[in-house]
């Protein structure tokens, strides 16, 4: 898969000091400074916070409150860049304890791109992690950076064997697509502990504890059918493992770390090259078959990236992160962050703007639900902010893949509206006690544990 390398330089970087949950970064430059590429320009005290580098070399214009593709407007630092790629010396990582390396993965800016700092994830306050998994089931993330399959296979692995140790965790396994053959072969060309390594599939109750006994290995390579959504992780965590993540919590509750593709590259990079998490492969789709993928400086506004893209017409949208779940932009001059995956463009007359009717109980939104919710329900009682409701029958669990909007002929807006619902919730019930969940088990076909 070709990757396009974004050469021609914006005429402002706008680097947002959060790219990911938690604190904002207090920045470490001045309007008129001039910062250098990998230049740590933003850094912050509070565990759930990430520092931020510098694209570019130039020179600092602003730092001011800028749109960010989550739809906020974020403390930003702007920059004039300039043709020069001076860097700072990036120094290599060496040999270093667990907890070193976990305070390296906060410095080196790694974040996950569901907006964890990754440090977080492996080092969770108050629990303890025994499992990492790299989910590696989202297509437009092989091939990336690297050169070729191989090389991603080996790369992958080298970047398992070092969250694991940033967790102290004891096993860890990365999660192919059945679909991607190409990186299966990449894997099951590499040797582990001598032997050579299989891909296996997550078949029924084959979950990964059954593979480690098997291949009496402490790393596997599994590999399942693409799950879509938002907010897998549970999901995901249930379908590879097996272990139930209670509504409300996250993987780490039941010691499991998920991280991607995206931040093992770029703990790869930062170990090996010393360079910080600068830039990243974002894909672009959209008013054409043709979807590419470019590698951008972050904090290239997305209208280079679109430029870039070669399209010159009229756009009636823009989307980050994919037109199913993504956010839709006031603006072309948002910012590429670390956690922009995708950007999609659609035409004036691509934009749906079909007004929503009454529900006609077709059932459709029930048929495609992968976690077995009742969607319709839950989009009738999040319009009338019945809240609690809509908790009672497990909206928790809805992993945000848009299918029940997709699918619905009245265009009910459902998926909006459990997010509004779910917003709501969380910030009404922070410190409720934990609820077992009743329905995960039912969307992986297994039928149970
Ligand atoms: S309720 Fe809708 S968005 Fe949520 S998991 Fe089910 S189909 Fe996907
Ligand atoms: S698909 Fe739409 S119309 Fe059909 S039951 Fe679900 S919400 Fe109602």
């Amino acid at each position: 898969m070709e990757i396009k390398k974004l050469d021609t330089l914006p005429e402002k970087i706008i680097i947002p000091l959060r790219q990911h949950r938690g604190a904002v970064c207090e920045p470490l430059v001045k309007k008129g400074d001039r910062v250098l590429v990998g230049q740590k320009i933003g850094e912050s005290d509070e565990y759930y916070s990430s520092s931020v580098h510098s694209s570019v070399c130039g020179e600092v214009l602003a730092i001011e409150e800028a749109a960010h593709p989550d739809g906020n407007k974020v403390m930003s630092v702007v920059i004039q860049p300039e043709e020069s790629n001076e860097s700072v010396e990036f120094p290599k990582c060496g040999d270093i304890t667990s907890d070193q390396l976990a305070d390296f993965i906060k410095e080196s800016g790694i974040v996950e791109h569901y907006g964890m700092p990754t440090h977080t994830v492996l080092r969770p306050k108050g629990k303890k992690i025994d499992t990492v998994l790299i989910n590696a089931t989202s297509s437009e993330w092989i091939g990336g950076t690297f050169k070729t399959p191989a090389d991603y296979a080996s790369q992958m692995i080298d970047a398992l064997k070092m969250l694991i140790k940033a967790a102290g965790a004891k096993n860890g396994a990365i999660v192919l697509r059945t679909d991607d053959q190409a990186s299966i072969d990449a894997f099951e060309s590499i040797e582990i502990d001598g032997k050579n390594l299989q891909v296996a599939p997550l078949v029924g109750s084959r979950k990964m504890g059954y593979y480690l006994n098997e291949q009496d290995s402490n790393i596997v390579v599994l590999s399942q059918e693409r799950i879509f959504g938002k907010k897998i992780l549970n999901f995901f965590t249930y379908n590879v493992t097996g272990r139930k993540v209670k509504i409300g919590c996250d993987p780490t509750s039941v010691g499991v770390a998920v991280c991607g593709i995206k931040s093992a590259k770029a703990l790869y990079d930062a170990v090996n090259e010393g360079r910080p998490f600068y830039d990243t492969v974002v894909s672009i789709e959209g008013v054409s078959d043709k979807m590419e993928y470019i590698l951008v400086k972050i904090g290239t506004p997305f209208k280079d990236v679109i430029d870039s893209y070669g399209y010159t017409g009229e756009i009636g949208k823009i989307i980050a992160n994919g037109v199913r779940t993504g956010v839709a932009q006031y603006t072309d001059q948002v910012p590429v962050t670390k956690g922009t995956t995708r950007i999609s463009i659609q035409k004036p007359e691509e934009v749906i703007r079909d007004e929503s009717i009454e529900c006609i109980h077709c059932a459709r939104c029930v048929d495609v639900c992968p976690v077995a919710l009742i969607p319709s329900r839950l989009a009738v009682m999040a319009d009338q902010g019945r809240f609690d409701e809509c908790r009672q029958i497990n909206i928790d669990n809805c992993i945000e893949c848009g299918d029940c909007a997709a699918v619905c002929p009245s265009k009910i807006h459902i998926l909006q509206l459990i997010r509004y619902a779910k917003d709501a919730i969380e910030m009404a019930y922070e410190n409720l006690p934990e609820k077992e969940s009743s329905n995960l088990k039912l969307g992986c076909g297994c039928g149970g544990e």
